[in-house]
């Protein structure tokens, strides 16, 4: 496990006064569990690139409200294997998603540096939420099977928020439930777009998780490569956001949707 440096003083984190988070490769390991479960299915993981990047598009389908959750994993399951020439009706799909998702949960995990980052989070007096593009029930459940369920403020999710990320109106709900203006609120999540820069449009300070610096370098984009340099990225590194003009437009009637 890897220790969080000492807590700050209020006066040595600025402006910031909570921290989004977001939830699927940033504190869930769910490259690792997706990989396990892809084993479990069909013996073995060299079609990993195949199974990423078929869930990349059938997921994008998903968060712009083209298509059910339950179906997309069923036409993502025909998808995958299609690529390999194997035709599957959609109760065979079904049947295969079925055993595929339950291995997932089996494997569901944090990253090690979860749990130390949060509690740094939460002993230096930051609120913290989540900001999550996924269904409801599903993410819940997800989010309370590592042991998170009591960790947040606020969870933001997508599906109850009825927008999703980099809509800034789903920054906006996050920061309307924590009572904070978006200046005050830093975002870190894996997907430099959706995440880092999504949050940096919608006024918050968007940071970018590029673990292990796997992802090359961005210009122009605060970054860390692991939530164990948060902390100290917090306190000495991350330049302030100038107040807006405008205050911010009020999105709460958003969240609970
Ligand atoms: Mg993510």
């Amino acid at each position: 496990m890897t220790s969080a440096p000492e807590t700050p003083t209020t006066h040595e984190l600025g402006q910031i006064k909570a921290v989004c988070l977001d939830f699927d490769d940033t504190l869930l390991d769910s490259g690792r569990a997706a990989r396990h479960s892809l084993r479990e299915l069909v013996g073995s993981d060299r079609a990993w690139p195949v199974w990423q990047r078929t869930t990349d598009q059938h997921y994008a389908r998903y968060v712009t409200n083209e298509v059910d959750f339950d179906v997309m994993c069923v036409e993502r399951t025909q998808a995958f294997f299609a690529a390999f020439g194997e035709k599957l009706d959609t109760a065979e799909a079904a049947r295969r998603e079925t055993l595929r998702m339950a291995a997932m949960q089996r494997a569901w995990a944090l990253y090690d540096d979860a749990w130390p980052c949060l509690d740094w989070l939460r002993a230096s007096g930051l609120r913290l939420a989540v900001i999550t593009n996924a269904p409801s029930a599903y993410q819940r459940k997800k989010i309370a099977a590592v042991g998170l369920a009591d960790a947040f403020d606020e969870l933001i999710i997508s599906a109850e928020a009825g927008v999703a990320k980099p809509d800034p109106r789903i920054f906006h709900a996050a920061c309307d439930a924590l009572g904070l203006r978006p200046e005050e609120v830093a975002h870190v999540g894996d997907k430099l777009d959706i995440d880092a820069l999504g949050a940096a449009r919608a006024g918050l300070h968007g940071i970018w998780l590029n673990r292990g610096g796997n992802q090359g370098p961005a210009a122009n984009v605060p970054t860390i490569t692991g939530l164990h340099q948060l902390p100290e990225f917090l306190v000495a590194d991350l330049p302030a956001v100038p107040a807006p003009a405008q205050p911010p437009r009020r999105t709460a009637e958003l969240v609970g949707r």
